[in-house]
């Protein structure tokens, strides 16, 4: 991570500034880990989308800013304040909130402004922009140093939505500054607009996936080399032969086309490994790809490993990752009609980690 972290970096430039995006437990890396190395390499801060990942965040003793990305349950406000967390403020009703209870405490807030380009999601829409600038001018104990805004489709960055998002964030950033706000961070990059288009840059970037060293799609492979940062592994809990013609598993969804050789793998879909890759998956064992055969369960999975001299119990098998990117995660996941977050997210969850330095 730390490689890829100096990837980007030397990408975007030194007049850009990098706020990681560790939501989701990391990607299911491990959140204080992850956040620990990051703060040592040097980032802005970390972008987050839970109170409790915050918390942690600022137990582990990590003060770097905390931007808030996806808006705030108003609950959250008095821990907001407390933590020093800048929320990105998605609509009016957030605004308002946070102007009263900023008001009440007598506190200077921090926030971003979040606008809606397109995606139709979180934002303020540009035609209440106006309003929202009004009630921060009526508010000084509000501090806009932030505006941004979010890519439905980053990875495409010629499509028309890319291009109409642009424009209307161009717009909204003129609007403000007509106003006389200057918001000291204008952010718009995902990991994908991030490396494939200098324009979308401005001078903050939030990076998430390119991080964890997967590639938001085939473009940015020729732009930037990154490294997979997760390895999944497992050991082979038993082996057996199985004549022509048996069904493997539940359903069953595989019948043996011939005498074949099972690995039987204690790991399914309550560790992440979804029942999605029955009969599509694939993994690493002594360097051969072996494929998932039938359904993946709860907690057992098969593999063919026919093709394979010697396999015992204990052998360690590379469910996603490997060393030399054996079973790379962009592959995995497109098999199970997953995406790569998906599958990070899911693996990372409850699996106990080890993390390795490698200088
Ligand atoms: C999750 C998230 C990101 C990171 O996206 P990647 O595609 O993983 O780089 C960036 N910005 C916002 C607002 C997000 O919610």
């Amino acid at each position: 991570m730390r490689e890829n972290l100096k990837a980007i970096k030397e990408l975007v430039g030194p007049q850009v500034s990098i706020l990681p995006v560790i939501k989701s437990e990391a990607y299911g890396h491990g959140l204080i880990p992850i956040a620990k190395v990051l703060a040592a390499e040097g980032v802005y801060g970390f972008g987050l989308s839970d109170l409790e990942e915050v918390q942690r965040i600022r137990e582990a003793g990590l003060a770097l800013p905390v931007i808030l990305l996806s808006g705030f349950e108003p609950s959250w406000l008095p821990e907001i304040v407390r933590l020093r967390v800048i929320p990105a403020v998605i609509d009016l009703y957030q605004l308002r909130l946070l102007a009263e209870f900023s008001k009440r405490q007598g506190k200077k807030v921090a926030l971003h402004l979040k606008i809606d380009t397109g995606m139709n999601r979180l934002g303020i829409h540009p035609s209440e922009l106006d309003q929202a600038l009004s009630l921060l001018e009526d508010n000084p104990q509000l501090e806009l140093s932030g505006v941004m805004s979010h890519l439905a489709a980053g990875e495409h960055p010629r499509a028309v939505i890319t291009r109409q998002q642009k424009a209307l964030f161009e717009e909204a950033l003129k609007e403000i500054k007509r106003r006389g706000f200057r918001p000291r961070f204008i952010h718009l990059a995902n990991s994908a607009a991030c490396i494939l288009d200098a324009k979308a840059r401005y001078n903050l970037v939030r990076p998430g996936l390119a991080l964890y060293g997967v590639y938001p799609g085939p473009e940015a492979r020729k732009k930037i080399k990154l490294k997979p940062v997760m390895t999944y592994k497992a050991r082979v809990l038993s082996v057996k032969e199985v004549a022509k013609g048996e069904g493997v598993g539940y359903g069953p969804l595989y019948r043996s086309q011939g005498p074949m050789k099972l690995a039987l793998v204690p790991v399914g879909y309550d560790d992440g490994y979804l029942r999605a890759l029955s009969n599509r998956g694939f993994a690493s064992l002594k360097g051969e790809r072996v494929p998932v055969v039938g359904a993946v369960s709860m907690r057992c999975t098969a593999f063919d490993v026919s093709a394979l001299k010697d396999v015992s119990p204990g052998d360690e098998i590379v469910l996603l990752g490997g060393e030399g990117g054996e079973v790379p995660v962009e592959e995995l996941a497109a098999r199970a009609g997953l995406i790569s977050y998906e599958l990070l997210c899911l693996l990372g969850r409850k699996v106990s980690k080890i993390y390795l330095r490698s200088s």
